[in-house]
């Protein structure tokens, strides 16, 4: 790949107060148009969470323009080569809250969160007889990639967790708990909560799986398939040692598989895992009913 047609991708997020995050949003909207970087940044009152993608120069620009703002001097951003942009446009959104969570009270990781574990020190953590695993992604994350013996929760989106947690995970209150996500930005509220509930020891990935399959030493050991990401790419491998495995399951044959792809019609347009030849027999579609009222769609 020669140089400048190399492009790479920025993961990152920070938790700080941002009162005039409204106006914050449409300036960096601007910034980012004029910039050239494609993506997706929430920006609320209470911090700041995106990604975006660019040229090498892009995104370097990006990262120390970021670094000088006294607000982010210090916000880690995760880098991923990529050949392209994985976005096709830029969207800086204000939002009530980075990630949602239906909690009647606001809860501040900078205040209460669990404590921040390394990639190696996550690694040596999980090979421990008495931890319990619990993935903070929702449940079609889990099913293309997580940490070997993982808790699977049942949960579609990030608001369900403290639900399923009251009434899933109360047994484990005295146990060392691990939890981690993509980047790192659930976990830090998710281990706040639960710390709140009374668990006695919450631990979290710093960095969440993304770092974790970086990092030079761990090489992503014990994570199986593929991390679910969301952008274009859809998954990214993050086990680098030969114990790479494929742990989805065709939605259609149930044979080993990791790609989604989305239902081809367009009022279901549900994102399911499809072998290739599946998706040639069902015609990209989820369900043999959601074929049929297409079809009558199209003929009416
Ligand atoms: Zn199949
Ligand atoms: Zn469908």
């Amino acid at each position: 790949m020669s140089k400048d047609l190399a492009y790479r991708i920025l993961l990152y997020y920070k938790y700080v107060s941002l009162p005039d995050y409204e106006q914050f949003a449409a300036e960096h909207l601007r910034y980012c148009k004029e910039l050239g970087v494609k993506g997706r940044i929430l920006v609320a009152k209470e911090g700041i969470n995106g990604t975006v993608s660019g040229t090498i120069a892009q995104t370097e620009q990006y990262m120390r323009d970021m670094h000088n703002n006294p607000l982010f001097h210090d916000m880690v951003f995760k880098i991923d080569e990529a050949e392209g942009h994985a976005f096709k446009k830029i969207f800086v959104r204000p939002r009530a809250e980075l990630v949602t969570f239906r909690l009647d009270k606001h809860l501040d990781p900078n205040e209460i969160t669990g404590k921040r574990l390394s990639p190696a020190e996550f690694h040596e953590k999980l090979q421990q007889e008495d931890v319990i695993v619990l993935d903070g992604r929702n449940n079609y994350e889990f099913d293309i990639g997580h940490f070997r013996n993982a808790i699977r929760p049942d949960v579609e989106a990030f608001r369900e967790f403290p639900e399923w947690i009251r009434k899933n995970m109360s047994q484990y209150k005295d146990k060392p708990i691990l939890t981690y996500c993509t980047g790192g930005i659930r976990c830090e509220k998710l281990t706040g909560f639960m710390i709140e509930e009374g668990f006695k020891e919450v631990y979290q990935l710093d960095g969440g799986i993304v770092t974790y399959g970086q990092d030079p030493q761990v090489k992503g050991r014990l994570f199986d398939g593929k991390c679910y990401v969301f952008d274009e790419r859809i998954s990214v491998p993050i086990n680098r040692t030969e114990e790479d495995i494929i742990v989805g399951r065709c939605h259609h044959c149930g044979k080993p598989e990791d790609r989604y792809i989305n239902c081809a019609n367009d009022l279901c347009h549900s994102q399911h895992i499809c072998c290739e030849e599946c998706e040639e027999i069902h015609n990209s579609f989820c369900s043999v009913q959601c074929e049929e009222q297409e079809m009558i769609r199209c003929e009416a």
